[in-house]
């Protein structure tokens, strides 16, 4: 049957002629795309973002069987149940001429957030069109519905715009539902807010509400990932007649993927859904959570996503609206939306499967959630079996260890490393339940550490400028651990000799600060150089004498992956190369924030290494397209240590040395 897409039609059956089926929603309108950076900057909320999902369902097939709703600008009343009127006033008038000249300053009070002349119109028309979409699949005009909008909504707050967010049109449309159509007959809602982040907006509009179930699962690590609070943490259970109804899954680390998820559906969220049994769902679908996601630093599949989705479906009968939120990955969040989309329709099914076990952090924290919320929940009090929290993928920190940077494309592994396991035993949990393949364990563990022996014979010199000049945090990328002002531990090398020699050298490069947060020190800027010859500048390094085995692991570390290498990050013919010209860069990671090895001469005939970021990375750094930012305090402490203890500077002239790597290249 020949079905045309007419995005502009109102809406119509379902183009397969599956009247009485499910009738699934699907909502995307260009105008959002409007709103972008005044300058033209690339910033990871795009209206590529929304553009790339919509691409991606139209080849699919997918808008011929659905019904296509038009966006609507939402009205003000609807936004006041949820925002404050000078906030509404804000952000209809911020794209006017007149705000013209004073929108990028008002727009720096906010914490991450842009404004342009199209913010506007694309931010009443995200909330409107989540108005739109609930108010049809609440009246039963449609079984589910899909929202592609941008900008996205949970971070936005009462009274503030916040974290890329300006509206917050899942509580615009939830408040809608409950208070402003309340004949519609829905009084109790659920929303899961699957994003990576946490959603701060909508845990405070409905912190006193029990009719809104809000549970949230995202990336905490105590308080440290955006938005760096304590208000994402599991004690945070709402207030009043609202305790019990706020639910927060804080991970202790990145890297959680499908069973951790899984888990948390399983023993947490479902058992409390079929309590509280809500008329409606909303999902505050991020996909920054996704497998290859710059921001979110996790491993959730398409096939993950589909059967968190699939296991909602049984509530609500089956009302569930997906709103879009987070997710910075073009690909990840246009396959993530399309395999949802796609068990919407319900019309196969879900193909696919997730290996592993949940980390051990993830038991850990499903079981406080549990022990936190049992008064309210009772189906969550009973303690869970030993035999299932025993099956658990090693710490994440052991095989993703401490870093200064996060690794942005790494996918990384959560098993244990084949060749690792007799290394690793006597520093984690008992192996013996991890998925290891005994078989072949032995011939791995003797052909993949060849290259490690000839390493251990190269020595180098490790040059390095940022936290490392200080000792005593060097020394935990050799020998393991962790000195005051890091949050996380490091693994430390293979090979945990302590460096054969130390000195101190200068160079006529620059030292700059960007980034916006790392594993080890939280939010802050971290040091990178940039390695071109510049006689205006006298960058102060410390050089520690180690083999190229150990500066191999450095990397590893400091690019947080994992030592389940089959090979060594240098190809040594091309260090060679590499090692014949000053300042000659080798790509050792690739896209990783310390992925370049660079050389920067010899000293008694050895090579001097140091690692920095890409030489394009250094463009954008310069011309302001990636930002710089300062150091945290534990950070710079950690510095002015380093070249105070090293005899090279003084406690104010460290202090005015890291002052002025903050100034822009
Ligand atoms: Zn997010």
């Amino acid at each position: 049957m020949d079905v045309v897409a007419e995005t502009d039609s109102v809406s119509r059956e379902n183009g397969d002629g599956s009247h009485g089926q499910r009738r699934v929603g699907l909502l995307y309108d260009d105008r959002m795309c409007e709103h972008y950076t005044p300058d033209g900057d690339y910033h990871p909320e795009n209206p590529n973002r929304i553009r790339a999902i919509w691409k991606k369902l139209q080849s699919a097939g997918i808008p011929e069987r659905c019904v296509v709703l038009d966006a609507k600008e939402a009205e003000d009343k609807y936004i006041l149940s949820v925002h404050s009127k000078n906030h509404v006033n804000l952000i209809r008038n911020i794209s006017s001429k007149q705000f013209a000249s004073r929108r990028n300053k008002i727009a720096s009070k906010f914490n991450s957030i842009y404004f342009n002349e199209g913010s506007s119109v694309a931010a009443f028309l995200a909330s409107g069109s989540v108005v739109e979409a609930a108010e049809k699949v609440a009246k039963g005009e449609l079984s589910t519905a899909v929202a592609i909008v941008r900008p996205p909504g949970h971070h936005a707050e009462q009274d503030e715009a916040m974290g890329f967010c300006l509206f917050n049109n899942v509580a615009v449309a939830t408040s809608f539902l409950l208070d402003g159509r309340p004949e519609l007959g829905i009084n109790k809602i659920l929303i899961v807010d699957w994003d990576v982040h946490h959603g701060n907006g909508t845990q405070k509009m409905f912190w006193k509400d029990p009719r809104v179930l809000f549970f949230s699962v995202h990336r905490h690590e105590f308080g440290t990932f955006y938005p760096a609070n304590d208000d994402g943490f599991y004690t945070m259970i709402g207030e009043g007649p609202g305790t019990g109804y706020n639910i927060n899954v804080p991970w202790e680390n990145g890297r959680c993927g499908d069973a951790d998820y899984f888990a948390v559906w399983d023993h947490i969220l479902i058992p409390v859904a079929k309590d509280f049994n809500p008329d409606l769902i909303i999902i505050s679908a991020g996909f920054d959570a996704a497998v290859g996601d710059p921001l979110g630093g996790c491993c959730v599949t398409p096939y993950g996503y589909s059967v968190m989705l699939k296991k909602l479906m049984n509530f609500a009968q089956g009302r569930i609206m997906l709103v879009l939120e987070g997710g910075y990955n073009l690909d990840s969040i246009a396959n993530s939306m399309l395999a949802c989309t796609e068990v919407l329709l319900d019309d196969k099914p879900i193909s696919g499967s997730s290996d592993g076990y949940p980390f051990e952090s993830t038991w850990r924290v499903i079981q406080a959630v549990r022990r936190e919320l049992s008064t309210f929940w009772p189906t969550l009090a009973d303690e869970l079996p030993e035999k299932l929290t025993s099956q658990k993928a090693p710490h994440p920190h052991i095989l993703i260890s401490s870093s200064d940077s996060d690794t942005e494309d790494d996918k990384g592994s959560k098993f244990v490393p084949k060749n690792l396991e007799d290394v690793l035993q006597d520093v984690i949990q008992p192996l013996s339940k991890l998925k290891v393949n005994e078989d072949s364990h032995d011939q791995v563990d003797a052909t993949s550490n060849s290259w490690r022996s000839e390493f251990s014979t190269i020595s180098i010199w490790y040059a390095t400028y940022g936290s490392n000049m200080w000792k005593p945090r060097f020394l935990c990328y050799i020998e393991g651990g962790q000195v005051e002002g890091m949050i996380k531990q490091c693994f430390g090398s293979m090979d945990k000799t302590t460096p054969k020699e130390i000195q101190w050298k200068n160079f006529p490069c620059r030292l700059f600060f960007g980034h916006e947060s790392s594993h080890s020190w939280g939010p802050g800027g971290v040091a990178f150089l940039n390695p071109e010859r510049n006689t205006k500048y006298n960058t102060c390094m410390c050089l520690y004498r180690i083999t190229l085995e150990q500066f191999n692991d450095v990397l590893l570390q400091e690019n947080g992956l994992s030592y389940d290498i089959e090979s060594p990050l240098f190809d040594l013919s091309a260090l060679k190369t590499t090692t014949t010209k000053e300042f000659n860069f080798q790509e050792v990671v690739k896209g990783a924030w310390y992925g370049n090895a660079v050389c920067l001469g010899k000293e008694q005939g050895i090579p001097i290494l140091t690692m920095t970021c890409s030489p394009s990375n250094i463009e954008r750094f310069k011309y302001g397209k990636l930002p710089l930012h300062a150091p945290c305090e534990a950070y710079a402490t950690t510095l002015i240590k380093g070249l105070v203890e090293g005899k090279q500077l003084s406690e104010v002239e460290a202090t005015a040395y890291i002052e002025a790597a903050t100034k822009p290249l």
